[in-house]
């Protein structure tokens, strides 16, 4: 399948998924078109200088949504980019910040480039050239469209957008807030880098603390002990499986651009990226087996699969071999329709992108409020609150009759900061929304959480319609 046909096909299955939701809706079926459509998309090429002339690039930024403003959504730098895939990863965006309680509609964007290809000057070159035709379009403004990191960018790129954007608007006190995902230092929020990778570990370990759903899948409950497998270790897949073995569950094996690993007594996280920085790949890990091709590692034997790298990676002809219990969808889009329902007769639990990898947007609307307030969290109350804290302890203190250690006050007596607030933030959105579509699958007698998912997003935005009084 060329990368056009797999951008088809990951559209195809974001709609499949939609319609299988929406029949069970009961919501009139112009208001379901109007929630399903891609309501813009600016498609564009410009020119970069290179060494030997010029190169023209081609561009996309999708708006799935205008229900609410601003629209939010990530960048991708990849030479697999296509239109129907930007059109899907924004489509997923808006069910996601439904999903999770984020006031925004769904966008994305991409590049067609490899960044590898490029040297950091070239990237800084097609990164500011971008955003300025987004200017140019008015598709990108802290009240319009906000873009975040994506595969193949970060922080260094959103630090790019935000001074390009500053430049074109010096006068917007909250020019900031046009993106997302920046460093600390250039208005970003503490806990954003991590973020997605922290909420697939929050969602991830409810799930397994449902006794209900471990007796269902033949688990016991809890994430401590259950063994794993990460395909992908970028942003989102390297701070899942920080957070999962920080947790308790064990990293048995790795999938990775250059192959795959295997190690059936767990890998050493910190120590396999220092292999990696090293000799440049994940191969000849000391203790583990090189699986004969990167796919491979999809295929181990574990309780949680957590592909974190693209879309239709696990499609009809590989489902069959996946040997796990639960699939957390850290990437957006990484089992296609027709393996889904393959996995679902083999009772795999599908913890759905839609909400699973949800943390990252969370974070951002933390990142945005932050940058339109222009206050970090907890700079004003956390003083005030370590000393209210202090004065209860000095009253436990004579209740108890002994004086408390200083590291027992500073234990209990510590103010929330930023990260602090982050992190607890995010815990409770995770938390919130996994039993927002549990009690929805429950009640609709549906047992596929992806369609639960769905539900519930299409009801929330059918709701902002029909409040909007576009429908009746
Ligand atoms: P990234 O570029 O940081 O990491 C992707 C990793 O996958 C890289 O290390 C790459 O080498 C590896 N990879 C590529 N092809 C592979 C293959 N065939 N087999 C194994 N590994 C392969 O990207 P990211 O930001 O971590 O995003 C990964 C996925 O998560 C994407 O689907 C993205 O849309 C989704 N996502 C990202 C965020 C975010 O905050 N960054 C939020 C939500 C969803």
């Amino acid at each position: 399948m060329n990368h056009n046909d797999q951008g088809k096909s990951f559209l195809a299955s974001v709609d499949h998924y939609f319609n299988k939701a929406a029949a069970l809706t009961g919501h009139p079926p112009g208001l379901l078109e109007q929630i399903r459509t891609c309501n813009s998309l600016y498609s564009f090429k410009f020119p970069i200088r290179t060494e030997t002339g010029y190169e023209v690039i081609q561009a996309w930024r999708a708006q799935h949504s205008h229900h609410k403003l601003p629209v939010k959504g990530g960048i991708r730098y990849s030479a697999d980019a296509n239109e129907e895939e930007v059109i899907a990863l924004a489509t997923l965006m808006t069910y996601k910040c439904a999903i999770v309680d984020v006031p925004f509609g769904g966008a994305k964007g991409a590049v067609k480039v490899n960044s590898k290809d490029y040297d950091v000057e070239q990237l800084q070159r097609i990164t500011r050239r971008y955003t300025a035709e987004l200017i140019k379009k008015n598709f990108i403004g802290p009240a319009l469209d906000v873009p975040a990191p994506d595969y193949g960018t970060g922080s260094r790129e959103m630090a790019w957008i935000a001074d390009t954007y500053q430049a074109f608007h010096p006068e917007q006190i909250d020019a900031l807030g046009c993106v997302t995902g920046k460093s600390v230092g250039q208005g970003g929020i503490r806990g954003r880098t991590e973020a997605t990778g922290l909420g697939v570990f929050y969602g991830t370990r409810e799930v397994c603390d449902s006794a209900e759903t471990m007796l269902s899948l033949g688990m016991d409950r809890g994430i401590d002990g259950k063994t794993f497998v990460v395909q992908g270790l970028g942003n989102v897949g390297f701070h899942a499986a920080k957070f999962f073995t920080e947790g308790g569950a064990k990293l048995i094996g790795v999938s990775e651009y250059e192959g795959a690993i295997h190690k059936q007594d767990g890998i050493d996280l910190p120590a396999l990226m220092a292999h990696r920085k090293e000799t440049g790949s994940i191969l000849n890990f000391p203790g583990a087996a090189n699986l004969p091709r990167r796919e491979d590692g999809l295929e181990l034997e574990c309780d949680i699969l957590i592909p974190a790298a693209l879309e239709n990676q696990i499609t009809d002809e590989n489902a069959p071999r996946i040997r796990t219990k639960i699939i957390a969808e850290a990437a957006n889009g990484p089992v296609t329709a027709a393996a889904e329902a393959i996995l679902q007769q083999k009772n795999i639990l599908i913890i759905p992108d839609v909400y699973i990898n949800a943390g990252g947007v969370t974070v951002s609307y933390f990142e945005w409020l932050k940058n339109l307030s222009r206050v970090r969290f907890g700079r004003i109350e956390k003083r005030f609150e370590q000393a209210a804290y202090d004065r209860i302890l000095s009253l436990v203190e004579k209740e108890i009759g002994r004086a408390l250690s200083a590291d027992e006050r500073s234990l209990a007596a510590r103010g929330a900061d930023e990260a602090d607030l982050v992190y607890s933030g995010l815990e409770e959105t995770m938390i919130t929304a996994f039993h927002q579509i549990n009690e929805i699958s429950k009640r609709s007698g549906v047992e596929n959480l992806r369609t639960a998912s769905f539900i519930n997003a299409i009801n929330k935005v059918a709701v902002s319609y029909m409040e909007l009084g576009i429908f009746p």
